[in-house]
């Protein structure tokens, strides 16, 4: 729905400067996802960690005329024609943008609330009643002060009904979503202990989520949970309530019984008294409590219970994330079984975009009709091809009736089919070659079998690597430091075993200041991947300086020797002020120069214009260690009188750095210019061997199970003695993989189906053997080596080492795949 600019300044009561005309339907907070910069107001925002005004030259620059911001540019010449709405607050401003465009609807809007399950909710919830009406909902799990009004801003003309989720991560903010979202139908999850930090007990964080329902017409909750009974009791809400059980017969919704088979969940209710079933494609119990919700709006909502549980029995699983796998012939596949809608779309080319900026291959759409959005087809076409065209797609491949009719409105290589079969039957999903595709079809159209066709089979052995939890360690470091401290992330050693390039985009695209490699080679890796974000080099070999010059790669210089030959080469390649980063030996004894050197350093530094310091650095040698503060402490006090001695004798700015991962955590007070952090991204924190935010799963399959009797042995040398007759199962990873063998003979064990299964015998090269007799398991099912709930810790406590080395273990050969929710 669009609106003139004037409309909004007036809703804003913002200052306007600029007096162009326009009429606005984008809303902008990320510059990197702008798309259609003619209709694009953009908030500048500032975060913890960011803060939009700094992308406003940016955003003119690619066409952007409309800024909602805190402060005007110093330059506001270099804006002409551009209008700015000044206000104290952007985000207030956005928020209220977003309570006026709210207020316009008289229609029921679902508003949920809880820890955990609210997308999953919000999805079959849209599921469930969509087939009824016009349905408008949140893209993915935006839910936050940001996230909500954007998702609010979507609501226009042909909505019959919205559903909003609200997730609050401390006090006091749940009123502002209130105030956006005004739900009429209030379903709260659950509650349990994420954000605990920001609460005082969970009856307060149940009370605040529940500030969401202050108007509402009807809440929904699970009645058998007696904080959350107790805390709408306290609320004194006069709408009515719909709170399910399965103990008490005088709620209004009786759970009276769940029956559980091996793939579906029988559940029999009953609704003001009316006995009824249905059953979900599910076994787990936060799909059966998430469909338990569900049931209580589609109730209340008046579907009939014949439809819902047709509806229900057809649920799908939700794919929260955007996986991106490789696909055969040098393509990379981007698959997205999320829903089939303008906004969604949207965020998956978005995504496109910035993976493949650089990296040389076609981007390719795989699309299927839209079936999911209640639009007509005409305009959303229209809509799809000036996305398709403005996201930089170069090919389509179109499937269905729909999107075939309105081939022409694509001005790019193009291909359409009637069906999903005709496609697969054609022979042009062969012929792909090294592009980046992609994949994105409307449940009915069962693109699953089009990305089967692509994906490259490989090692059922992966790494999974967890982006978004790279993010929130970054974010996690970030908040300890002061906001002009300056931040290397390391990606040596191929990002600690993650995959450097995927590692440093994301890292790049978080605008982190430096990336650090240990050699050239890994360096202009990055770059010829199109990494753009200076790179420092931690040891620079004699032979690469020209890679380095050429690929503007910044060594560390730690001696006389280095220093002179890396002059000598610069002087020769007619290089000049090429920055570098002198190091300094404070007690680590390995690399450096001696703090009394430094004058001899200083004298032969100004004595040349190829190199210029551009950072001094020294290394901590056991921050992590509380036993070591004192030595910690005399490193940093014998660092700081050094390079500021090495500063004083130039003009120009030097950065100091000394703190890795531990030294942010332990000394906040030796953050100096810049840190370097480590271990601390890959979701370690080195201090408590705890975890952040699990980045990396290392998971395999079971191969075969054998039933092996009591006197039996198992694997090489007989080491395997089984006590008891034994199932064991044999799993495709061995110690060329990096399953350190010393884990072997039971000192160690993995997850399957979240049970414990130790390794019995040796561990073998390629497979190892581990027992399953107590676990309910089958051939295919997927086991975990370290991960999420078997922490890469308890292995390196298990062999005695750091788990710095058992994340560079991993070989080369487990696949990398890389997520984003
Ligand atoms: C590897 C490295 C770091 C990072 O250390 P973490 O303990 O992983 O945070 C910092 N500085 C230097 C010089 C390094 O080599």
């Amino acid at each position: 729905m669009s609106s003139s600019i004037e409309n909004i300044e007036k809703v804003l009561g913002a200052k306007r400067f600029g007096d162009r005309s326009a009429q606005i339907d984008w809303i902008l907070t990320d510059s990197r996802s702008l798309c259609f910069p003619e209709e694009t107001l953009f908030f500048a925002l500032k975060t913890k960690r960011n803060d939009g005004h700094k992308y406003l030259p940016e955003l003119y620059e690619r066409g952007v005329r409309n800024f909602v911001v805190g402060e005007l540019p110093a330059d506001m010449k270099s804006f002409q024609d551009a209008n700015f709405l000044q206000l104290a607050n952007p985000l207030k401003g956005l928020q209220k943008l977003a309570e006026k465009h709210r207020e316009q609807f008289q229609i029921p809007v679902i508003g949920i609330t809880g820890s955990n399950g609210k997308t999953i909710v919000k999805e079959w919830l849209y599921q469930l009643l969509s087939p009824d009406r016009v349905v408008t909902r949140s893209p993915r799990s935006y839910n936050s002060q940001i996230g909500v009004p954007l998702s609010v801003w979507l609501m226009n003309e042909r909505t019959e009904l919205a559903i909003f989720e609200a997730g609050i991560s401390e006090m006091g903010e749940m009123e502002a979503l209130q105030t956006i979202i005004k739900p009429t139908v209030g379903i709260l999850t659950n509650i349990g202990g994420a954000h605990q930090e920001n609460f005082f007990s969970l009856q307060d964080k149940c009370m605040e989520k529940l500030t969401l329902f202050k108007d509402c017409d009807v809440i929904i909750y699970d009645g058998d949970n007696e904080l959350i009974s107790s805390c709408v009791a306290k609320s004194l809400f006069t709408s009515r309530e719909i709170a399910w059980s399965k103990k008490d017969n005088e709620r209004p919704l009786f759970i009276e019984s769940i029956q559980k088979g091996a793939h579906a969940t029988t559940i029999k209710y009953r609704y003001l008294g009316m006995p009824n079933e249905f059953s979900i494609p599910f076994i787990d119990d936060a799909s059966i409590e998430n469909s338990l919700h569900c049931l209580a709006v589609a109730l209340y909502m008046m579907v009939s219970p014949e439809q819902i549980t047709e509806r229900m029995a057809r649920l799908e699983q939700i794919a929260m994330r955007l996986e991106v796998k490789e696909g055969k012939n040098g393509c990379v596949l981007i698959n997205d079984s999320y829903n089939s809608d303008l906004a969604s779309l949207d965020i998956a080319l978005d995504f496109m975009s910035r993976r493949s900026d650089d990296k040389g291959k076609k981007r390719t759409l795989i699309l299927s009709d839209m079936l999911e959005t209640g639009q007509s087809g005409k305009l959303l076409y229209r809509q799809v091809a000036e996305l398709v065209h403005s996201r930089g797609v170069e090919k389509i491949i179109g499937v269905g009736e729909e999107i075939r009719t309105a081939a022409a409105r694509f001005e790019i290589e193009k291909y359409f089919f009637r069906t999903t079969e005709e496609l697969l039957e054609s022979d042009l999903l062969a012929g792909l070659r090294n592009e980046v595709i992609l994949v994105k079809g409307s449940r009915a159209f069962h693109f699953d079998r089009i990305s089967d066709r692509l994906e490259l089979k490989v090692h059922e052995t992966i790494l999974e690597i967890n982006l978004n939890a790279l993010v929130d360690n970054l974010n996690y470091y970030r908040s300890k430091l002061k906001p002009e401290t300056k931040m290397v992330c390391m990606v040596k050693a191929s990002a600690y075993g993650a995959g450097s390039y995927e590692i440093a985009k994301t890292l790049q695209d978080h605008r982190v200041d430096y990336l650090a490699v240990a050699v050239a080679d890994e360096g202009s890796d990055l770059r010829k991947a199109g990494i753009t974000c200076s790179i420092m080099i931690m040891n620079p070999e004699l032979t690469a300086f020209k890679t380095m010059f050429d690929y503007k790669l910044e060594p560390e210089v730690y001696s006389f020797h280095l220093l002179n030959e890396l002059i000598k080469a610069a002087e020769k390649e007619g290089v000049t002020n090429f920055p570098i980063h002198i190091k300094l030996d404070t007690g680590m004894h390995r690399l450096g120069f001696a703090p009394e050197e430094i004058p001899e350093l200083i004298d032969r530094l100004k004595k040349q214009t190829a190199v210029i310091p551009r950072s001094v650095f020294s290394h901590l040698v056991g921050s992590d260690g509380a036993q070591f503060d004192s030595f910690t402490r005399r490193q940093i006090e014998m660092f700081e009188a050094a390079s500021e001695c090495l500063q004083e004798a130039f003009q120009h700015k030097i950065l100091r750095h000394i703190c890795n991962t531990a030294g942010i955590e332990r000394y906040p007070g030796a953050q100096f210019d810049m840190v370097r952090l480590g271990i601390g991204l890959y979701g370690i924190d080195p201090f408590t061997n705890q975890i952040i935010h699990n980045v990396s799963t290392l998971k395999t399959t079971i191969l075969q199970i054998h039933e092996v009797p009591k006197e039996e042995t198992v694997g090489y040398s007989r080491k395997g003695h089984l006590e008891r007759d034994s199932r064991i199962a044999a799993i495709p990873i061995g110690y060329a993989d990096g399953l350190n063998r010393r884990l072997g003979n039971g000192h160690a064990y993995c997850l399957v189906n979240g049970q414990k299964a130790p390794y019995v015998g040796n561990i073998c090269m390629d497979v190892c053997m581990i027992d399953v007799t107590d676990i309910d398991c089958k051939e295919g099912d997927k086991t975990i080596i370290f991960g999420d709930d078997l922490p890469v810790t308890v292995l390196s406590e298990i062999l005695e080492t750091i788990p710095y080395e058992i994340l560079t273990s991993v070989s080369n050969r487990v696949k990398r795949v890389y997520y984003q929710n």
